[in-house]
């Protein structure tokens, strides 16, 4: 079976960094991009399973990176990861627009993200 795919796009290195290693470790091919532009690129190049996206990018931000992989990719699914929040109306406009699901930052658990990220490829079989 070949490795699922996960693009991560993030201007916080650290944190990208972090996402790669436990979802490396995990059994995944992951990429990492620290802006929406060089994400869709790896989306491009790669065809990944699941992207997750801050919603605060230099340039391109998430808004616009998960509306470009809906129309492109409509089998990705997206997941944001971001610290912005503005009581829940930010996360109803993005699960509207199509992402797959919304967390908050910083994370409580990864393995919460982790069981997202499954759900999201289980929900293409
Ligand atoms: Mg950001």
């Amino acid at each position: 079976m070949t490795a699922p795919k996960l693009v991560a796009i993030d201007d916080e290195a650290e944190f990208t960094k972090t996402l790669h290693q436990f979802f490396s470790a995990r059994g995944y091919e992951v990429h990492i991009a620290l802006t929406g532009t060089s994400g869709l690129e790896l989306v491009e190049l790669h065809e990944p399973q699941v992207v997750l996206v801050d919603l605060k990018l230099p340039g391109m931000d998430g808004d616009e990176v998960l509306q470009h992989i809906r129309r492109t990719h409509p089998a990705t699914r997206v997941i944001v990861v971001t610290a912005y929040n503005d009581g829940g109306r930010t996360r109803e406009r993005l699960l509207a627009l199509g992402a797959f699901a919304h967390f908050d930052k910083p994370l409580s658990s990864l393995r919460d993200l982790a069981d997202t990220v499954k759900r999201a490829l289980e929900s293409q079989k």
